[in-house]
């Protein structure tokens, strides 16, 4: 049997954490509400028992949980401080500010360990966030101001 050929394709590896970014990871999955924090769990099992999606990249929570000062901070940012526009709600407005947290922002990272903002990633994992929990809220639905990395309930 000739397996030279197979042996000399090039091999496609899925990312995978490390024990501190899984540590990291916990700490701000504990910090969602029960049902996105069950919806983000189940999507990401589903995203990791997919062959095809796994090679794609990895999903990974950015952020969770954020303090008023710093909603505040990301508030001012394209209006009284450089950059551009990421956010129209002010410091307490966000479900981002809540305890516990009613929304999380996600991104990937690739098998070449860079990080990934990727509108069709993002799609893909929103499609099995909806499916989780049909409650699940996706930022890449919104009329207007697209918010792809961003989930609620
Ligand atoms: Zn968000």
């Amino acid at each position: 049997m000739e397996t030279s050929k197979r042996l000399m394709a090039p091999v496609r590896v899925a990312p995978a954490l490390g024990p501190i970014e899984r540590k990291i990871q916990a700490a701000r999955l504990v910090q969602a509400m029960p049902s996105l924090g069950a919806a983000y769990a189940h999507a990401l099992a589903r995203w990791e028992g997919d062959p095809v999606l796994r090679l794609l990249g990895l999903p990974l929570i950015t952020e969770c949980y954020r303090s008023v000062a710093r909603q505040d901070a990301l508030y001012a940012q394209g209006r009284t401080k450089p950059g551009k526009i990421v956010t129209y709600k002010r410091g307490g407005e966000s479900k981002h500010n809540w305890q516990p947290c009613s929304a999380l922002d996600v991104a990937f990272q690739l098998p070449n360990g860079e990080m990934s903002w990727s509108g069709l990633l993002l799609s893909k994992f929103a499609r099995l966030m909806k499916a989780a929990d049909a409650r699940v809220h996706w930022g890449g639905d919104w009329p207007g101001f697209k918010d792809r990395p961003h989930f609620e309930v």
